[in-house]
């Protein structure tokens, strides 16, 4: 793919970014074995950079999914895996359905915060008996008047030490374990505090 004047300005910003704040201060986050997501994210948000390909309405640019991929290439610089892996899912995982196929005002609750590097996100979709077998997640949503009340329990989720939400894998019916599937936005914290109702079990190493 050959990029254009406007994909090497892109990477040269969050070049200078990833040189500036994130590197210099990667081997101590790599002892503390965790990175103040919420203030990186931020200065990523202001630049514009956790946006890229995500509507302009809810605060994107707007771009084709090569910017995407040009931003991608460059987190390759920084000098650790966890950083480029919590930003990618950011990004790529856990907003792009929600982009997708999200009510308006799901979009603007989790949706534009997270563009604006204000809130942190996770996708969860593993769980402990169900990793590259998707279909066999057991996390159930039922339906309690305007709620859904969901049970489950996920596993090795990026991000969700200090994640805002969880882009959620449930089951919603006995179905056909292909047909019975949704993603549920979570709200996990408010101010930095789990809410009522989850539970975050343990640091995974
Ligand atoms: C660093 C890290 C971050 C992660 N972050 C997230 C996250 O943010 N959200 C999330 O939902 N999950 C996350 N995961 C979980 C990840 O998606 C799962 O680890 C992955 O789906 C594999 O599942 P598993 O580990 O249970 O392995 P298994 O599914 O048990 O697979 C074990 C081995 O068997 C092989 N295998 C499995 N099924 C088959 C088959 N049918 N045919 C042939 N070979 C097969 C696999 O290739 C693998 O080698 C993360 C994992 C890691 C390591």
């Amino acid at each position: 793919m050959q990029f254009t004047h406007e994909h090497r300005e892109i990477q040269k910003t969050l070049k200078r970014y990833i040189d500036e704040h994130i590197n210099p201060q990667v081997d101590e986050w790599e002892k503390a074995e965790i990175f103040p997501a919420h203030e990186v994210f931020k200065g990523l948000g202001e630049l514009g950079l956790l946006g890229l390909t995500k509507p302009e309405a809810f605060g994107g640019a707007g771009l084709d999914y090569s910017y995407g991929m040009a931003m991608a290439e460059t987190l390759g610089h920084i000098h650790c895996g966890g950083v480029p892996m919590a930003i990618g899912v950011q990004t790529d995982m856990a907003t792009p359905a929600l982009a997708r196929f999200g009510s308006e005002e799901l979009k603007r609750d989790f949706l534009a915060p997270a563009i604006a590097g204000d809130m942190v996100s996770c996708i969860g979709v593993s769980e402990p008996a169900a990793g590259s077998d998707v279909a066999g997640i057991k996390s159930f949503a039922r339906k309690d008047g305007d709620d859904y009340v969901i049970s489950g329990q996920k596993m090795w989720i990026t991000n969700s030490l200090q994640a805002d939400w969880m882009c959620m894998l449930v089951n919603t019916s006995d179905g056909p374990a292909h047909k019975n599937k949704s993603l549920v936005m979570v709200r996990m914290r408010e101010n930095g505090k789990l809410v009522k109702g989850i539970e975050v079990a343990q640091k995974l190493r």
